[in-house]
């Protein structure tokens, strides 16, 4: 028993006690920040792998955001990438930072069902699927549940079946074998249900766009009710963009 109390005490917390305010360590790129600083933007949009770099004014949309960091590389006077781990929304525009924009990324209570708050901000059953992903978002997903992060404290968790689940979170960028079976799982879910988009590839086919072995139809049909931008998406990005969502009383 003793031996018992001083691992516990030489372990200390495993848990984050606030997984809102608590800062990332290492390295992590989050929210951009575009100064306004003149550069050859022709050559700034061409370093960018995805197209996510815009024009006029200059832009990052961080739903096609790899978070490579070329951009940065090239031209550090220019992007900075700031350690902002908020960078969910409910607006696909929102996810678009403009040079000068400093704020944080906010979700839209306007666009956020009535329903979700009634339903679901005490306890929110996810059912995942991977159409197509790299297991990289599905990884961090994972994670989010683990010791550490916990997101079963906020009654969220991942569940076997949708029939159990309150909605769906997808992540890859819905590779054709995988329309079909998308299409399923959202059909066993019942209503009222919710549909997350997490990483680049769910939200804009990332790297993939474009390409004829992809079939995202499925997002064409529903409203989206979350951006989760990342790639991968971080485990506090997720938490908090969840928890924005389902805590917004309207
Ligand atoms: S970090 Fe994002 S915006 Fe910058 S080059 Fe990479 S993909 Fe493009």
């Amino acid at each position: 028993m003793i031996n018992n109390l001083k691992i516990l005490y030489h372990q200390g917390k495993q848990y984050i006690p606030d997984v809102t305010t608590v800062d990332v360590p290492g390295i992590f790129r989050g929210r951009p920040i575009i100064s306004k600083t003149v550069v050859d933007e022709n050559k700034l949009i061409n370093v960018c792998p995805t197209g996510a770099i815009g024009a006029n004014p200059v832009s990052i949309d961080l739903g096609k955001c790899t978070f490579c960091g070329e951009c940065t590389f090239a031209f550090p006077e220019k992007i900075s990438f700031t350690k902002d781990y908020k960078i969910s929304a409910n607006s696909r525009t929102d996810l678009i930072i403009k040079e000068g924009e400093e704020s944080q990324i906010l979700l839209n209570p306007e666009q956020i069902r009535t329903e979700i708050y009634n339903f679901f901000s005490g306890s929110l059953k996810l059912r995942q699927v991977s159409a197509g992903g790299d297991n990289s978002c599905e990884w961090e997903l994972n994670a989010a549940g683990n010791v550490n992060f916990d997101m079963g404290r906020f009654g969220i968790e991942f569940v076997a079946s949708p029939r159990h689940a309150d909605g769906i979170v997808i992540t890859g960028p819905i590779s054709e074998n995988m329309a079909e079976p998308l299409q399923i799982c959202y059909d066993a879910v019942p209503d009222p249900k919710i549909i997350i988009l997490a990483g680049t590839d769910a939200i804009s086919g990332g790297i993939f766009d474009g390409s004829q072995a992809l079939n995202r139809e499925f997002l064409k049909k529903y409203h989206i009710d979350l951006y989760v931008s990342g790639n991968p998406v971080h485990p506090l990005t997720f938490i908090n963009g969840v928890l924005s969502l389902i805590r917004t009383k309207k």
